[in-house]
């Protein structure tokens, strides 16, 4: 039999270190063989920690909320002890007492997940795996167990079946948009690199992800490192490029380690470094940490950060594609479109662009955050509505509360309100909304939240973070946060709506990236479509 635990930063918060010692303390006393396998994350973070048995007749047995002294009543349930036991905890019916299911909001306590089988099929049933695929299953760092499952084969394909320009097609073909926010078509930027002049190039994974509410690629650099560093040298030897750095903000401590370690063994089984698969392909790969700079998110933040300066956007172009590191053409992609690559070449382009909707095709893998029961991790398939995240996936507002808005897109994003939640979640549809796709924050409100203090916290945030080189973002969002705390502590006056919304349009029209010009986001599209909760606070009435 096999027990699996979750070791992803979710499962780690809650426990899950100690309940590996426990029960390897178990195995121990009792003399059960059972191979106990470290999983990634399963995305659902509101059960964690979790625990699987897997019989050796294949059949499993999910355990969800699981504290370390109920490790061996579990284990005991399912295997037979071969040593008398010297720790006997409690009996193991007092599991099956607690089978009364409260909402997850509740109390730490524990159930075998198989009775809850519906809340499970509801939050797995509705996501389609891409870049999570095999989750629950895959050793993050088991590079034997990812060959086993059929990785590395479409690096092996690119480099000695496909030549670059093939590789780009599909990519191409494929539809797949960049991953991180902005949507470009990935197969255009990477043609732009393979085509600009200069026989140095160089190649960039952009893991710097900030944004409050969402923990999208540090989930992926923690649970599946081999997959992206399998599409990102896919992309290296399709544009030409020979060094690369993964960009890693510090505070992801796990993901960092991981990522180095997959690197290590990526490095002894040549499958980076030189002549890979003895092909001839050389490509050297690094990790460099960020130092916590939302900005260094930004490309051109990012480049100057990995050149030593200090991590300041500049204005574009030229772009990275044909001047990034050190003035040389460089590719730089989202971790999570890199994870997409390896399964675009091996399904083929076609399959990919079946899903999701015409323009935007594939996945998006969300953090669900917020007043929602079931949060946690989520791939879905673009064009599925917000109310079949929230509702479905999510299983609703907890405590009994009712939906009011959903921020998506992080503090560059916009909050879209409950009367809209049939919008389709594609880059296309949510920028019509007033939001943003954004890297892919996603975070409930309920009734109880006030939508001007929402602004106000992811202005405050971006305002914090504005590294000050134009007037406007500096002095502008500044301004904006003065006009917000006022309304938030009872000082509003008539006119600040419209002092909001005319520094909003400036700031946006004269910041020269991204952070700037999308900052005033969540405050404009509250006021769009919550009007009434400023004028309230004008009028004094909240
Ligand atoms: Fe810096 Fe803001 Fe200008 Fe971006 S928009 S460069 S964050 S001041």
């Amino acid at each position: 039999g096999e027990i699996r635990i979750g070791l992803g930063s979710c499962c780690v918060a809650r426990g899950s270190g100690k309940l590996e010692a426990a029960i390897s303390d178990c195995l121990e006393d009792t003399g059960i063989k059972a191979k106990v396998k470290h999983v990634g994350c399963v995305g659902m973070c509101y059960q964690t920690p979790l625990m699987e048995i897997v019989m050796p007749g294949g059949e499993s047995f999910m355990y969800n909320r699981v504290m370390p002294e109920d490790a061996r009543d579990i284990i005991l349930r399912h295997f037979k002890p071969t040593r008398i036991v010297s720790r006997l905890s409690r009996a193991f019916s007092n599991l099956l007492d607690k089978a009364v299911l409260p909402d997850s909001t509740a109390g730490i306590e524990q159930y075998p997940m198989n009775m809850r089988e519906k809340q499970v099929s509801d939050f797995l049933g509705a996501q389609k795996n891409i870049v999570t695929q095999h989750c629950g299953f895959l050793d993050p760092l088991d590079i034997d167990e990812y060959i086993r499952l059929g990785g590395f084969d479409a690096l092996k394909k690119c480099l000695t079946g496909l030549n670059p320009e093939g590789i780009i097609d599909q990519i191409t073909g494929s539809g797949l948009r960049g991953r991180g926010g902005g949507g470009f078509a990935a197969g255009t930027k990477w043609s732009l690199v393979k085509a600009a002049e200069g026989k140095e190039k160089y190649i960039i994974c952009n893991g710097d992800e900030g944004d409050p509410g969402a923990f999208m690629d540090r989930m992926l650099m923690e649970s599946y490192p081999y997959r992206i560093i399998e599409g990102l040298v896919i992309a290296a030897f399709a544009v030409g490029a020979s060094k690369g750095f993964f960009y890693i903000r510090s505070e992801y401590p796990l993901a960092t380690d991981r990522m180095r370690k997959a690197l290590a063994m990526c490095r002894q089984r040549e499958l980076i470094g030189e002549n890979i698969l003895g092909t001839g392909f050389n490509l050297e790969l690094d990790i460099f940490p960020g130092a916590g700079a939302f900005v260094c998110g930004e490309e051109t933040a990012l480049i100057a950060s990995i050149e030593g300066q200090r991590g300041l956007p500049r204005l574009r172009p030229p772009y990275p594609a044909s001047s990034g590191l050190w003035g040389k053409p460089t590719l730089i992609n989202n971790v999570e479109t890199y994870a997409n690559v390896a399964w675009i070449i091996s399904r083929g382009p076609g399959e990919f662009s079946k899903l999701g909707t015409a323009k935007s095709s594939g996945t998006k893998v969300f953090s669900l955050a917020g007043k929602i029961r079931r949060g946690g991790l989520i791939e879905v398939p673009m064009g599925i509505t917000i109310r079949r995240i929230v509702e479905d996936i999510g299983g609703g507002i907890a405590d009994g509360k009712s939906f009011k808005a959903v921020q998506i897109g992080g503090p560059s994003g916009g909050c879209i309100p409950a009367d809209m939640a049939d919008t389709p979640v594609d880059f296309e549809s949510l920028t019509h909304a007033g939001a943003i796709m954004g890297s892919g924050g996603l975070v409930v409100m309920d009734e109880t939240d006030c939508m001007v203090d929402i602004a106000r916290y992811f202005l405050e945030f971006t305002q914090n973070q504005s590294c000050g080189k134009c007037t406007f973002c500096r002095v502008g969002t500044r301004r904006m946060l003065d006009i917000l705390d006022d309304l938030c502590c009872g000082r509003g006056k008539p006119g600040d709506i419209e002092r909001l919304e005319e520094l909003a349009v400036k700031i946006k029209q004269t910041s020269i990236c991204a952070l700037g010009g999308t900052a005033p986001n969540p405050v404009l599209s509250t006021i769009a479509h919550f009007r009434d909760e400023y004028e309230a606070h004008i009028n004094g009435k909240c």
